[in-house]
């Protein structure tokens, strides 16, 4: 099998140097144990958390050790009645061509027509179900709501704007970095506005489009400036879900927080932050939720799909710099 493996722990931005592809010898399938061909592998922004050597809601990845995580396959040798030759499954081996367990480490998985099974590591799969419970059970999302989304054409962005309309959202605002994703957020994905931060201060923008109305649920995937630039504009009894930071993850400065706390007591907001490990009983209802809404084509879906198990490193480094619309993964 070909797995590809963290080295050496990056400082700032991930650099190929700090990856290795390494070939391992696979030993024979014991009782009930599968092999499983890998499709799609995911490259998720938590993942560079786990390159650090600290102490978080999930382990550091060792070093000289496969990158885990999100990944989907197809069974192609079985010693388990459970997960016959030909299933497809959901699992969480990684960055490497061949997985190899026992079957209940292993999810099988519902393959829709004409869709590839990457979608289970997308908008059926964790970022869909991240935006679905910060919304629901964190933002305590209500019709009629005015959203702000930020980091709106990632994975996580582009479920949270539409699933905030489809739960009876009046107004959607997203931000992202190129003028090209705030067009597609906006024709295809039914934002009412969406701004390009790179084009002014978030900050001033943000009060600019929203005006009087402000918003009353911010959903962070930024934090710094996107959240200093929301607590500006929310009204009194605003919700924030504070699920991540992408903005600071591969700086080695010390941020600067938002200098506007205090708006939090004026108008006694909630923020409130989650890690999707403590809401997996969502899963169910999810899924039954979402199937529904994409199979009858409420749901805009894009994925940035890159080839080749050698260029994960680059889709994981590119995907943080927003080379990517909507979920990135890598075909194998
Ligand atoms: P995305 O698909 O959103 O990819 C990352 C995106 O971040 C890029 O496409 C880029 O788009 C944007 N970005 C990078 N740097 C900046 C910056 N300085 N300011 C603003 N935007 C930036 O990734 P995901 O959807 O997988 O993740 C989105 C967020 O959700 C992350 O913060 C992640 O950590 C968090 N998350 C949290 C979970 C939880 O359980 N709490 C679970 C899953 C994800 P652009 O071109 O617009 O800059």
């Amino acid at each position: 099998s070909t797995q590809i493996q963290l080295v050496s722990r990056p400082e700032g931005w991930p650099e190929p140097e700090n990856f290795r592809t390494e070939t391992v010898e696979l030993p024979e399938l014991q009782d009930g144990q599968v092999r499983v061909r890998n499709e799609f592998i995911s490259v998720d922004p938590y993942m560079r958390g786990r390159m650090r050597d600290e102490k978080s809601y999930v382990p550091p990845f060792a070093l000289n050790e496969t990158m885990t995580g999100g990944a989907v396959g197809r069974v192609v040798e079985s010693r388990s009645e459970k997960l016959p030759e030909g299933t497809p499954v959901l699992h969480q081996y990684g960055w490497r061509d061949l997985a190899q367990g026992a079957a209940d480490e292993f999810t099988a998985i519902q393959e829709l027509p004409d869709t590839p099974l990457s979608v289970y590591l997308g908008i059926l799969g964790m970022t869909g179900m991240t935006a679905y419970t910060g919304l629901t059970r964190i933002a305590g999302l209500k019709e009629g709501d005015r959203v702000f989304v930020s980091g709106a054409a990632g994975a996580v962005g582009s479920a949270a704007g539409q699933i905030a309309k489809l739960l009876g959202a009046s107004y959607v605002i997203g931000s992202a970095g190129s003028d090209e994703k705030a067009r597609m957020l906006t024709e295809k994905y039914g934002f009412d506005a969406v701004l390009n931060y790179k084009d002014a201060p978030i900050r001033e923008q943000l009060a600019k489009a929203v005006g009087e109305d402000g918003v009353d649920v911010y959903y962070d995937n930024v934090g710094g400036d996107h959240l200093e630039a929301a607590l500006d504009v929310l009204n009194r009894h605003g919700r924030v879900a504070v699920c991540g930071a992408i903005s600071q993850y591969n700086s080695t400065e010390r941020p600067c927080g938002p200098d506007n706390m205090g708006n939090i007591i004026k108008n006694s907001l909630m923020l409130e932050g989650f890690t999707m490990g403590d809401h997996w009983d969502v899963t169910q209802e999810y899924t039954s939720r979402m199937t529904e809404w994409f199979t009858s084509g409420k749901i805009a879906y894009d994925e940035t799909v890159v080839e080749g198990l050698d260029h994960a490193v680059d889709a994981f480094i590119d995907m943080m710099k927003g080379a990517n619309t909507g979920k990135m993964v890598v075909k194998i």
